[in-house]
């Protein structure tokens, strides 16, 4: 990479001569390199030019990788945080929608209608309305149906899941008093019958709150939905991971065995709970969003909250939940989404591919792997996998690929899974094990 020549020795260099000095290496927007630009002519240490301008260059080289971007993920993990959980294409056109077009009257209409059906048709339930995330869906259900009142939750579900979704904190964020019910590692329905039978006590709501991202073992006991359902208040169930059923009936084969401990939404309204909330973007398979499926009337009091406006999807979001919803539906959903291609490709194709892949590229090993669900879905879960295992941490040279792979490094080995890796990007990566080969 050439540098920018020192023409005026001593003298700090001019931003705007650096600007566009930077513009022969970095197709970015000029106001970006004026900006560059600057900080690198304030932040460097010595009065040369050259040291702003490699200054510069950094921060213009930082900046357009953290572009949002396609990646390739190869850790293995399906539905990885950092890497926005779910993949999915997004359709979009530039044309208007008929989102909130009433199309038999011509009226104004609701977006959650349509896609409401069709998620409660899914679920088993009355009702269903998408809000922007599975926290927006907990929220709006307590500040709905618990304001200036109790939520009584179980002191072993009072969790924080991820970052700063606290239960404690979105109740108190809805202006809801939280009630603990019971003990950390045992709560029995007796302890919730005396919450809401003790004087003083106002609770509107009970909240049940899958622990997703970690497991107590041992000497536990939780009431089920089924006995919840018995109280006289309303049970909300945040079952976080967004399985829709089960038994999986759009899989062809049976249900898998890692997700035999997972909570679904199907199950939870059978066994009697009021709603139940999910993420969009975890098991369920599609874009951020939250889903919240179950009773009519309290569905309805959660669309009429003022706090619903605040918290409503754009017409990209609807779109794609509608498609998913109807590939779950039409039984598609193993061709059609993303999640369920990875979660069911069959190990024996990961090994020929892995096979392939190394037969070409002339570099790495076939290894068996195990991958993970992801996102807090199916603690301690893992899926028989195979990939491709180098000698030595070749992760930032992979991050640093035209199109990023996202690889993963244990004890001095670089391991791509390929469970992750669409097989259409197979050419991709070896490619980019060819140049790591170099
Ligand atoms: C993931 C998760 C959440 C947060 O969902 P977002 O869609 O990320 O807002 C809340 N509750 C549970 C149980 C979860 O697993």
């Amino acid at each position: 990479m050439n540098r920018v020549s020192v023409d005026t020795a001593g003298r700090p260099p001019s931003v705007d001569a650096l600007a566009r000095e930077l513009s022969l290496r970095h197709s970015l927007p000029h106001a970006l390199l004026v900006d560059f630009a600057r900080r690198a002519i304030a932040n460097s240490t010595t009065n040369k030019k050259s040291s702003a301008a490699e200054l510069a260059d950094q921060l213009a080289i930082e900046f357009s990788q953290s572009l949002l971007r396609d990646v390739i993920n190869a850790t293995g993990v399906l539905l990885h945080t950092n890497l926005g959980r779910a993949p999915m294409a997004m359709q979009t056109s530039n044309r208007a929608s008929n989102l909130e077009l009433n199309m038999s009257t011509g009226e104004r209409g609701s977006r959650q209608s349509t896609v409401g059906k069709l998620l409660a048709l899914l679920c088993g339930a009355e009702s269903a309305i998408v809000v922007n995330n599975n926290a927006a869906a907990v929220l709006l259900v307590v500040a709905a149906l618990a304001n200036s009142r109790d939520v009584a939750v179980s002191r072993g579900e009072s969790v924080e899941i991820g970052g700063n979704f606290r239960i404690p904190e979105v109740t108190e964020q809805s202006g809801a008093r939280l009630v603990d019910v019971g003990t950390t590692n045992r709560t029995r329905l007796r302890d919730y019958k005396k919450a809401i039978d003790k004087r003083g006590n106002d609770i509107a709501l009970v909240l049940k709150v899958h622990p997703s991202n970690y497991r107590v073992s041992g000497f536990v006991e939780e009431t089920p939905v089924r006995e919840l359902a018995t109280l006289p208040v309303p049970v909300a169930v945040d079952i976080g991971s967004g399985l829709i059923d089960n038994t999986c009936p759009w899989l062809e084969s049976r249900a898998p065995s890692w997700l035999s401990n997972e909570p679904a939404a199907r199950q939870s309204i059978n066994d009697g709970a009021a709603l139940v909330m999910f993420s969009g973007d975890k098991l369920f398979g599609g874009p951020q969003c939250g889903v919240i499926v179950g009773r009519a009337d309290l569905i309805e009091a959660c669309a009429q909250h003022p706090l619903a406006r605040a918290l409503r999807p754009g017409s990209t979001t609807m779109l794609a939940m509608q498609s998913l919803a109807m590939s779950y539906l039409g039984r598609t959903a193993t061709k059609e989404i993303a999640f369920w291609k990875m979660a069911t490709i069959a190990t024996a194709d990961l090994q020929s591919r892995a096979e392939q892949i190394i037969a070409t590229a002339k570099v790495g090993e076939v290894c068996a792997l195990d991958s993970i669900p992801g996102a807090g879905s199916a603690p301690g879960a893992t899926i028989d996998s195979f990939g491709v295992v180098i000698e030595g941490d070749h992760l930032t040279n992979l991050r640093m690929n035209e199109t990023p792979i996202i690889a993963r490094v244990k004890d001095n080995k670089t391991f791509l899974d390929l469970r992750t890796v669409q097989p259409d990007d197979d050419e991709i990566v070896i490619r980019a094990l060819q140049r790591l080969a170099k």
